[in-house]
């Protein structure tokens, strides 16, 4: 399979990304990709966590920047889009305002989650080993809550609590299990996230390594729910417009998942995928 269309794409004003929306317009043409989805991290309203992310005043500049940039690359589909998690305190209105002002889809972004007791857990640091637990129960239910909004064209990195914990325990499965059959009842698509490849690989009690996402066995449990499955590059420099999505297209094939490709977005959603041969 073709690597054609990456919905996942960052910019520079995000702060921890580089270019601009031309950049990687170029790039993604030189890559051979023909639709073109524009994710930066989404402001919020009250410019929360501003390392990185765009201010909200910065939003409107975010919109001509894109609007001006697609004049430029009629061969090629582009759409604007925020990569934006779900902060309870905010959504789901922010997501309609954001979708009001221009934004055409969401990437779900599970990133940071919330215990029970309310405090906040940073899912890129390794948790206690005691702790795992609960905090797997916590971030499934943070995905699947994602998803129910029903505002979110896909969700990135689903597995990003590989980062957490390193060995596959009882409750990854069942997390597995429970953003699988979510994503399969909504419709909505799960993202392969070739990043993950190139961050730093998680040391394993065996002396092994992996990659912290996208983690395999969670890819076997989403294959036998038949849910959706997309690859995306999740691109933070222009040069890394594909890069990694070989091996990504590698994991998807051993776990017997035939990644689709969209290549439109309608209500907010991902539409028009190309028969899947
Ligand atoms: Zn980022
Ligand atoms: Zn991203």
């Amino acid at each position: 399979m073709r690597f054609t269309a990456n919905w996942h794409t960052h910019n520079f004003r995000c702060r921890h990304a580089s270019g601009d929306f031309a950049e990687y317009a170029r790039a993604a043409i030189g890559a051979g990709i023909g639709v073109l989805g524009i994710s930066d991290h989404s402001p919020t309203p009250d410019n929360r966590d501003i390392g990185v992310r765009m201010f909200r005043d910065e939003l409107a500049g975010y919109i001509s920047g894109f609007h001006a940039a697609k004049e430029l690359f009629p061969s090629l589909r582009m759409h604007l889009g925020l990569e934006l998690e779900y902060f309870e305190d905010i959504m789901p209105g922010w997501a309609d305002e954001l979708r009001g002002e221009g934004i055409e889809y969401l990437a779900a972004a599970p990133h940071f989650f919330t215990l029970a007791d309310g405090s906040m857990v940073n899912p890129w640091l390794p948790a206690p080993r005691e702790d795992r637990p609960r905090f797997l129960a916590a971030y499934g239910e943070f995905v699947v809550k994602m998803i129910a909004s029903g505002r979110y064209a896909f969700v990135a990195h689903p597995d990003l609590f590989g980062c957490f914990c390193s060995e596959w325990l009882p409750e990854c499965d069942t997390l597995a299990r429970e953003v699988a059959a979510a994503a399969r009842d909504t419709g909505t698509p799960l993202e392969i996230n070739a990043a993950g490849f190139y961050h730093r690989w998680i040391g394993l009690p065996d002396g092994g390594r992996r990659p912290p996402y996208p983690w395999e066995p969670f890819w076997r449990i989403v294959a036998e729910s038949g849910a959706t499955v997309i690859i995306n590059s999740d691109a933070h420099v222009p040069e890394a417009i594909a890069k990694s999505v070989g091996d990504a297209f590698g994991l998807a094939g051993r776990c017997g998942i035939r990644p689709a490709t969209f290549t439109d977005v309608a209500g907010g959603r991902l539409s028009s995928p190309l028969p899947n041969d």
